[in-house]
């Protein structure tokens, strides 16, 4: 058996390693240190727009206090993109408050604008205001942002930006995770860089950050004994783990453009065929095409995108249908549901296949002619 090629896993640069044994050197082995505060000094030149960015354990943890900080109390309705990947969903729950999900557009495969004012309409009439809106940047392909805030600042709802897989992306020049009110990125093993797991939340203003530090790190006011007056979190990230995206985000702008040109080979090679469907970025769009996914017609292609996935993983090649919508999820069963049914249809035919930045030219070759020959 031919060794296994994987969708996307970790890709060191080579000074990660520099920035843990200065951790271990001067001892600061703690969820706080040098390595913290380089890190977050990093996104926010990468980010720019004035970003502050807090550090976290994972984009999880970026996303509930997200949450938290927007003032999204139990009972509350946040509206989500059902489209996603759960960890979107779950902290909605964390707090006991209600997801309402709303579907995806064709353009972009993340929340539909129209779909979202047609909730946030009925929701109203319901005499319901939503909390918080929650869109996400699928596979490292932005969300409709600006037509997103536009109804956000009409109908004065926050929005909390998932910008986990789409680190580096942006639009007309603007980098996803900087749009919303609150942004989160993730730097969990299979993203664009990690620090083996990690996160970080994104804000325009400094005191939204500097309460995430705080709730972050157990809600300690000010004294000499521990005084807490709010419900603390421990989610601040590792001083190691920070060491590592110190490394990683000297190769990020080469982690881009090697996924984007896994993207265009893949594009040359299959675009041509009938009834493989790759995902193009509009007018000002950038997408750090942190997977290359396809949509697999079946009545032009012959075969299904499960067909697909099945033979390449005869070859011991990973690949993955889309995320499966949260509106279809067992556990978010009885939720309020806005959709057209194209979330569900991309589902169906969509496959993601392997887009890693460490994906050798021999492996990805390896991949096409599995594909060629499945085809034939
Ligand atoms: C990875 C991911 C998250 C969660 O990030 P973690 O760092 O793994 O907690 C959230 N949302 C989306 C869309 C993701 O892909």
């Amino acid at each position: 058996m031919k060794p296994k090629i994987w969708m996307s896993s970790p890709h060191m640069g080579g000074t990660e390693q520099q920035f843990v044994n200065e951790a271990f050197d001067t001892n600061w082995i703690a969820p706080l240190g040098p390595n913290v505060n380089g890190f977050e000094q990093d996104l926010e030149l990468f980010l720019d727009q004035g970003s502050h960015v807090a550090a976290l354990s994972s984009g999880t943890a970026g996303l509930h206090l997200g949450l938290v900080l927007l003032g999204v109390k139990q009972g509350d309705e946040v509206i989500c993109q059902s489209m996603t990947f759960s960890a979107t969903a779950n902290p909605i729950s964390y707090i006991g408050a209600k997801p309402v999900f709303v579907d995806s557009e064709k353009d972009t495969w993340n929340i539909s604008h129209e779909l979202l004012e047609v909730a946030i309409k009925d929701r109203l009439a319901k005499g319901i205001t939503p909390r918080a809106i929650v869109p996400v940047h699928l596979y490292g392909m932005p969300a409709k942002m600006d037509e997103i805030m536009d109804i956000a600042r009409h109908y004065q709802i926050p929005v909390l930006e998932d910008a986990a897989e789409a680190l580096g992306s942006s639009i007309n020049g603007r980098k996803c995770g900087t749009f919303g009110d609150i942004g989160v990125l993730s730097f969990n093993g299979n993203k664009i860089i990690t620090t083996s797991g990690g996160g970080a939340l994104v804000s325009a203003h400094s005191s939204v950050v500097k309460d995430a530090r705080f709730l972050a790190t157990q809600a300690r006011d000010e004294a000499p004994h521990y005084q807490h007056s709010q419900i603390g979190y421990n989610y601040r990230m590792s001083n190691i783990c920070a060491g590592i995206g110190r490394g990683q985000m000297q190769v990020i702008a080469d982690r881009i453009k090697q996924r984007r040109s896994v993207y265009n080979r893949y594009v040359d090679h299959l675009g041509g065929i009938s009834g493989i469907h790759f995902l193009h970025e509009p007018a000002g769009y950038f997408s750090n095409r942190w997977l290359t996914t396809v949509l697999i017609d079946k009545d032009e292609a012959g075969f299904t995108r499960e067909d697909l996935r099945l033979a390449l993983e005869k070859e011991n090649i990973e690949s993955r249908p889309l995320w499966k919508p949260m509106h279809m999820q067992p556990v978010f069963e009885g939720c309020t549901y806005y959709g057209d049914g194209t979330s569900e249809k991309l589902f169906e035919t969509g496959l993601c296949l392997p887009s890693g930045s460490n994906l050798s030219n021999d492996d990805l070759e390896r991949v096409l002619d599995v594909i060629d020959t499945f085809i034939k």
